[in-house]
Order: C-alpha cells, then structure tokens, then sequence
C-alpha cells in the first residue's frame, strides 16, 4: 500500500555545548551544537527524520530553507524505491528559483540534504532495513540512477560508476558478514579540543588508547609553540604506533599552513586537515606539495563538483565526506564513487550531534559495495550528545559496530527535543533566567 507524506515538522533544536567548551578550536571557540531538524509523517504514522548540525546561531536560518521545501514533500506519494529517492533528490536540487540560492551549496543545499536524508530514514525504515544494508542491497544500476551526475563527466561517467560498482558486487555478504562481526575502524577528537588543558589532553589521550582507539586527532591553529608541545605530549602519551592527526579547521592561509606543518612534521602526524578555506582548491594542492604531512579535507566542501576538482588537482590524500553538508545520501553517493575512482581513502567527519550516528551507514556501505576496503579508513568518532537518540551509535574496542535498527539512526528522543527547543525549551529558559540574575 503507497502511503502520503501528511506531515512536515521542523525544529530548532540546540544544546548549550559552549558551556564546557566541548567542541572548540581554532575557528570555533565556543559552538552550541545544534540541529535544524525536519520529521516527515505519513497517513499511516511512519516517520522519517533527517536534519543539518549547525553550531548556534543561524540554526534558525537552517530551520526556514527546510521549511521552503515542505511543498515539494507535503501529499507526495512516500518514497520506498531507487527511483523514488532519485526523483525526490533531482526535484529538490534542481528547483530553478531555490537553486538560485547556490547553486548546490550553502543553507539551501543543506536544507535539502536534511529532507533527502529524511526521505532516506523512511524509506529505510519501510525496508525494514538499516540504511547502510538498504543501499548495500541495491543494485549497481538502482546506486547509479541515484547519482545526478551533471558537472561529473569530465572525472566519472555513469559507465564508469557502474563498473566500480560491479567490481565490488561478488564480495558484498562476505564484507557484510564481517563488518557485523567486527565493526568499523574509528578514530577519537575527544582529547584534542582547543579549550582543553594539557592535563586533559595527556588524561583523555591515554583513555583512548586504553579504550582501543589506534587513530586520536588534536584540534591547531591556534599558536604554533602550544601546538607543538600539546603534540609532543600527545605523542609521548600514546606512543608511536597510534596515528595522531591534527586539524586546522580552515584557520591558516597557504604559507601559513606550510610553516605550521613544517614544524609540527617531526612529531608525526598522521594528516592536516582543513588546512585552509574549503573552496580553496588550488590552496589544498600547494600546502600538500609543500609540506610533508597528508592532506585531509571534506566536511565543510559544498558539493560534489569541488570534491571533484580537489581530486583532479592531486589536493587531497583523504577524502573527509559529511553527511548533513550535501545534498543527502544521493550526492554522498557520488562522492563515495569520485574517491573510488581516484583511489582515495573516505575517512568521514562526525562528532557535532548526530554526525556519527548518520555517517556510519554511508562508511559501511562503502566497506560493502563500492570501495570494498576499510584499509586506511577510519569514521571519526566524539563521544558528546549520543544519548538524545533513540538508535546511538555504539564504540567497542575503537571500531563503530554495524547498526542493526531499520533507518537512519536519525531519531531523537522527543524529550530531548522538547528540552532544547530554541529558544522556548526548558533548558534554554532556565539559561536566560541564571544569566539575567548574574548580570
Ligand atoms: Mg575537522
């Protein structure tokens, strides 16, 4: 039976994470994470439930592109199938006046990558499969009628996707089968926020060893003496075999980043990640010929054309997707087979709230049916905000283990929202009212 979508609700829902300085670095010193977060209903009660992470302020801005997208969602047939996921994805990209926006980047690409998703949980869900195992049980045609691969020909034809595909497609159950066994290699942020002292950092630096962690990642960029202490002690702290990348967040320009990373090269990272601005593709090529540490990049990339370029340039060693910045999984899709074609590792960004729980499912499908290998690939990993959702992501031994409820992962216990609804939610009152006696 074909249901309706009947409902749209969207939610401003932000926690106060600034408090404990949970989160900051070189360019974010005190984010408050948040969602902008959209629930599809059908006649029958089915829910679909997608969102975009912002970090405060503007989440509002988030909240009213989604809200521009409710007619093109609102009495239209469920989604369940391939084609029904690729329609939904062209419909809300391609809108002529909404595009103008863009195109294909910033709040309303995200906006529409908040509903895709959604219509992803749904569908999943209907499947009654999670949606790692929904996709990874498409067919190479179905993946590849999902992809809109306008700007991508020069780099990747369909031919040329569906080829990668079906090279993958023998060893699926067995990659399957192993992944639910043993799960998928992660990496921890959580001792290297910027705010943290040394203490904290050396304490948490060897609690993610001890948990099992082999990859720890330090936030820089702020100065370059701090820096290379706090690297120094991280290094002494978990030893030489742990990798230990670190993370610019976008802070430096190009001489800068080079500089930087020349003197931080001794103690071994194991990449620099946004060394500078997201667009800068040519930038991202320069600070990788001219420094000797890898190059990682993605989680603020607007779309699939740049991923491209930054592949074509030779700019990137680790392809960073994120699953609330593009449009959805459909242009996830196209990333995850851009870096195939180029022999480029995926090691996606998460952490922020309900990062992880998402982007597990786009590694792992991955792992299953197109890059086949999760050699050195690692999903990141922060352990803030897991417990709002109903389906968290679960870490044993440092490796995400495989979802097994139908969806997305995406659904947030209703108390949670209700407490952080901005700016009426209970946790937020209670925050202006402490405010106002204290000043
Ligand atoms: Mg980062």
């Amino acid at each position: 039976m074909s249901q309706t979508v009947t409902e749209f609700g969207v939610h401003d829902i932000r926690f106060p994470t600034s408090e404990q300085l949970d989160g900051s670095d070189a360019m974010n010193p005190d984010p408050d994470y948040s969602a902008a977060y959209v629930v599809l209903r059908t006649d029958e009660g089915a829910e679909g439930h997608g969102f975009c992470f912002t970090i405060g302020r503007g989440n509002d801005v988030l909240a009213a592109a989604i809200e521009a997208l409710r007619p093109y969602v609102v009495g239209r047939r469920a989604p369940r199938t391939a084609a029904d996921l690729a329609a939904l994805h062209i419909e809300l990209t391609h809108d002529s006046q909404l595009r103008w926006l863009g195109p294909e980047k910033g709040v309303m690409h995200m906006a529409a990558g908040a509903v895709i998703n959604a219509a992803w949980d749904l569908a999943a869900k209907a499947a009654g499969l999670p949606v790692w195992e929904f996709l990874a049980g498409m067919t190479p045609e179905e993946l590849v009628s999902l992809v809109d691969f306008r700007y991508l020909t020069d780099a990747l034809t369909p031919a040329e996707a569906l080829e990668i595909l079906r090279a993958a497609e023998p060893g699926r159950a067995e990659r399957a089968a192993r992944l639910r066994a043993e799960g998928y290699p992660a990496y921890t942020t959580s001792p290297g926020w910027l705010g943290y002292d040394d203490n904290k950092l050396v304490t948490l630096a060897e609690q993610a060893v001890a948990d099992g962690f082999q990859q720890i990642k330090l936030k820089v960029g702020g100065d370059l003496d701090d820096d290379v202490r706090r690297m120094k002690l991280a290094r002494a702290a978990v030893g030489p075999d742990i990798r230990i990348a670190v993370d610019a967040n976008q802070r430096w320009d190009v001489p800068d980043a080079i500089r930087w990373m020349t003197a931080l090269a001794p103690h071994e990272p194991h990449w620099i990640e946004e060394p500078t601005s997201p667009d800068d593709i040519l930038g991202h090529a320069a600070v990788r010929a001219g420094q000797p540490v890898k190059v990682a990049t993605g989680e603020h990339v607007a779309n699939r054309v740049v991923f491209k370029q930054l592949l074509q340039a030779e700019a990137v060693d680790f392809v960073q997707i994120d699953a609330a910045r593009v449009a959805g999984v459909n242009e996830n899709l196209a990333i995850l087979l851009l870096a195939a074609k180029y022999g480029k590792p995926v090691c996606p960004h998460a952490g922020g709230v309900g990062l992880c729980e998402l982007v597990q499912h786009l590694a792992m499908f991955d792992y299953v049916a197109v890059s086949g290998t999760w050699e050195d690939r690692v999903i990141e990993y922060v352990d803030h905000l897991h417990e709002h959702f109903t389906d968290p992501v679960v870490i044993d031994s440092g490796r995400y283990v495989a979802p097994g409820a139908p969806g997305f992962s995406a659904r947030m216990h209703p108390e949670s929202m209700a407490a952080h609804r901005y700016p009426e939610g209970p946790v937020w009152q209670a925050r202006r009212t402490t405010e106002e006696v204290n000043s």
